[in-house]
């Protein structure tokens, strides 16, 4: 892409990160962005501010993390398909195209003064502000669930330290054993996810030869993504292993103890040796607390460019938005990333931009070789970004075409993290 760079005299450069910068943003040079945020959406979108404005805007990400580790792929970690290291990725990459980083977290926005205020103290100027911290979990959407819960009960909808949890309940298991999955309600990050992590559940349970261990899957929705496939799957692969009940079946979810290790519906209590709610989620805090959400939990954005609905010097995207008909995945958050990177050097040095152009897909594993995918692309349509084309992998594929199918996920997943981090 090319951009038509603006020179400032006595550009700062590096932006340092200690100390408090008072004074306006553009009297001391280039344009400011600071990004919140380094997963898929945040790191992208600082990468391609600063790699395509050529230096002319100063990028500055927030991350306290100074290793991410991805939740795409996290199942196929926990299937044994690939270790915890691979799905483990530094920053260092960024500084070649001048991102600065910040290992810290951003602990309040002002939008009048239009400063981040750090954890640690540092207050950051911006003349635009991308706000891109993912999700958090409502843990009190599942009675009798909370953060303390977690230790016993993982959600494994963050990455880290509870993927690594439940990975280890897994192992542990001896045959005999009951695993309860509580899946979440729309909207939630990665619609198709709970249902590759019941996959990958069984395939382990599988490998290990168990006979008489199920998975039973409480569901709040009626219906769920990919469902005709993963049905189909579950019965080729594991059959009598997994159990998936919707609301009709249950009755409700009424909630869970996790001293007795029960959770209980509306119709029965199941007493599990493995339970993995999922619960109910949101905007991230940083985003809730400057007032970027609606009454969903998440937030508006203008569809042609990211831009958040209630301020236009703010961007939001990845999980934390509300992007129409996109699911909420790294696919996206990547894609969302580049359309808002481009508007921002659009608006900040009156370089060309082009009209906004999303796409997704997300794959997900169900056996060995056996993967299938859902994906689109998108268009700001009537004020919400809008499918212009779907499609869906089919019930019957040959054995082929899903082999192929799980070596684009691979080749995808080493594409979007050079994307990202390199
Ligand atoms: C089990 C599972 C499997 C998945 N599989 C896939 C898949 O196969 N394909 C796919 O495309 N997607 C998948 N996803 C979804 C994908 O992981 C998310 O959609 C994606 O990570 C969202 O990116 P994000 O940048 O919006 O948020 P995140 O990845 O959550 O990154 C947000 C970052 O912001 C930081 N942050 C939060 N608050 C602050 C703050 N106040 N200050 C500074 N930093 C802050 C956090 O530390 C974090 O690093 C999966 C998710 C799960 C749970």
């Amino acid at each position: 892409m090319t951009t038509n760079r603006r020179h400032f005299i006595g550009g700062a450069g590096a932006l340092a990160v200690a100390g408090t910068f008072a004074a306006p943003a553009i009297a001391q040079g280039k344009p400011r962005v600071v990004v919140i945020g380094g997963g898929p959406g945040g790191a992208t979108v600082a990468k391609y501010v600063a790699r395509d404005s050529g230096g002319a805007i100063d990028v500055t990400l927030v991350e306290p993390l100074k290793e991410f580790v991805t939740c795409f792929h996290s199942n196929l970690y926990l299937g044994d398909f690939r270790p915890y290291d691979s799905i483990k990725h530094g920053y260092s990459g960024l500084a070649k195209y001048g991102v600065t980083l910040a290992h810290d977290s951003a602990a309040a926005i002002d939008p009048a003064a239009k400063t981040v205020r750090l954890a640690g103290g540092t207050t950051l100027p911006y003349d635009r502000l991308v706000v891109a911290p993912g999700i958090d979990i409502k843990f009190d959407s599942v009675p009798g669930y909370s953060e303390q819960a977690s230790e016993i009960m993982p959600h494994a909808w963050k990455p880290g330290p509870q993927t690594q949890l439940l990975k280890k309940q897994l192992d542990a298991l001896s045959d005999g054993a009951t695993i309860v999955m509580i899946a979440p309600p729309n909207p939630y990050r990665c619609p198709p996810g709970p249902y590759e992590r019941v996959s990958m559940m069984a395939h382990v349970l599988k490998k290990k030869g168990h006979k008489n261990s199920k998975i039973i899957v409480l569901d709040p929705k009626p219906n769920f993504s990919k469902q005709a496939l993963f049905v189909e799957g579950w019965q080729k692969h594991y059959p009598e292993m997994v159990e998936w009940q919707d609301p009709k079946m249950h009755g409700g979810i009424k909630g869970v103890d996790p001293s007795t290790m029960t959770v209980k519906t509306d119709l029965a209590d199941y007493k599990a040796q493995l339970v993995n709610v999922i619960p109910a989620q949101m905007a991230g805090k940083i985003a809730r607390d400057a007032g970027l959400t609606n009454e969903s939990g998440f937030c508006p954005i203008k569809p042609e460019s990211m831009q958040s609905a209630k301020d236009s010097n703010i961007y939001v995207i990845g999980d934390a938005s509300i992007a129409g008909d996109m699911p909420k995945s790294a696919f996206s958050a990547n894609s969302q990333a580049k359309v808002a990177a481009m508007a921002i050097r659009g608006e900040l040095t009156k370089s060309p931009t082009f009209p906004a152009r999303y796409t997704n897909t997300c794959w997900s594993l169900i056996e060995t070789d056996d993967t299938v995918k859902v994906g689109g692309r998108y268009e700001p349509k009537e004020g919400k970004i809008a499918a212009v084309e779907t499609f869906v992998s089919k019930t019957g594929e040959n054995d082929d075409l899903r082999k192929q199918t799980q070596a684009e996920n691979m080749g995808w997943y080493q594409g979007i993290i050079a994307d990202i981090f390199a």
